[in-house]
């Protein structure tokens, strides 16, 4: 049986091959929607799929959605039972993805954020690693900068933004790498990775890009920062990063709901500790895995039971 099997679109949980937008969609010509990347777990043992901070990422796709001027019809706890019935529905005994995606719905030429319909739909699909997080991977320093806030801002997560994405993840594969590090639009300090923020160890302290060097606040960004603290006792410094800075990191991993928690090996060729996922990133990464899964009682109320 071929998966997924249905989307809720325009109001309705429907089969996903009847859900089709117009070609002339608005957001289709320009861009002008926001979206959101949302994991659920399958724990083997229990046989639960668990969705992981749920209510924290359409927090977030509200927030996207203020600064494009989106109005979302369904409040937080629809959006949260709606994709639970998706989820129901499908019936998955695999880990999966959930795509909530706001859009402009209208039909009229002209880019432009007010003065025409909009709509929301979701759908899930099954997914494992979008990164491999069993080694550490290849990475290189992109040619091509971050957006920046005052062009397209990536605070929001705006769906015309992963051109920019794009382009430096194929620069990076097409190179022969695994994923792109990126740079701010001044070119002065690391942003993030082409979907997923960025950490480096040193002397035994995590250090993170601030919100303020243009990165999407990520929520596994976040996770990260509460289990290094709370859970290993480790100082978390959130500053700008010299690109350099990277190749003096005794560890670099990179982190995302896509990405999960990802060890870097190597940065424009330069290795990182001894090549390998360093012991820290290791320690942050098997945590990681055992929370989402509602392993540890204590972020249960993270993990919604679908
Ligand atoms: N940065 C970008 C540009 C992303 O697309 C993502 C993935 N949503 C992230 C960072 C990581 O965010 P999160 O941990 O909330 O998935």
């Amino acid at each position: 049986m071929e998966k997924p099997k249905f989307a809720f679109f325009e109001g309705k949980i429907i089969p996903i091959s009847e859900a089709k937008v117009d070609i002339r969609t608005s957001s289709l010509q320009y861009g002008t929607a926001v979206f959101e990347g949302i994991r659920s777990y399958w724990n083997a043992e229990t046989e639960k799929n668990y969705v992981f901070r749920m209510e924290d990422h359409y927090k977030r796709l509200y927030d996207s959605a203020r600064i494009l001027m989106i109005k979302i019809k369904y409040p937080i706890e629809e959006l949260c039972d709606i994709t639970l019935e998706l989820l129901k529905k499908e019936g998955y005994t695999e880990d999966s993805y959930i795509r909530p995606f706001a859009y402009n719905s209208g039909l009229k030429i002209g880019p432009k954020l007010t003065g025409t319909e909009q709509d929301l739909f979701i759908y899930t699909i099954p997914m494992g690693d979008y990164l491999d997080t069993t080694k550490a991977i290849k990475v290189c320093t992109s040619s091509w900068s971050r957006l920046s806030d005052n062009s397209i801002p990536p605070r929001a997560k705006v769906s015309g933004a992963y051109v920019n994405s794009a382009i430096q993840k194929t620069e990076a594969l097409l190179n022969g790498f695994d994923e792109a590090i990126v740079l701010t639009s001044d070119g002065q300090h690391v942003s993030e990775g082409s979907a997923m923020n960025v950490f480096a160890v040193k002397n035994n302290t995590l250090i993170t890009p601030p919100v303020y060097s243009d990165i999407l606040e990520g929520i596994t960004r976040d996770t990260v920062i509460k289990i290094a603290q709370d859970e290993l006792n480790i100082k978390v410094i959130e500053r700008p990063v010299d690109r350099t800075e990277m190749y003096t990191a005794d560890e670099l991993f990179f982190c995302g709901t896509g990405a999960q928690v990802s060890a870097i090996g190597s940065v424009d060729n330069r290795i990182i500790g001894n090549g390998s996922m360093g012991q820290l990133t290791g320690k942050i990464q098997s945590l990681y895995f055992k929370i989402v899964k509602n392993e540890i009682n204590k972020y249960s109320s993270w993990c919604t039971e679908v």
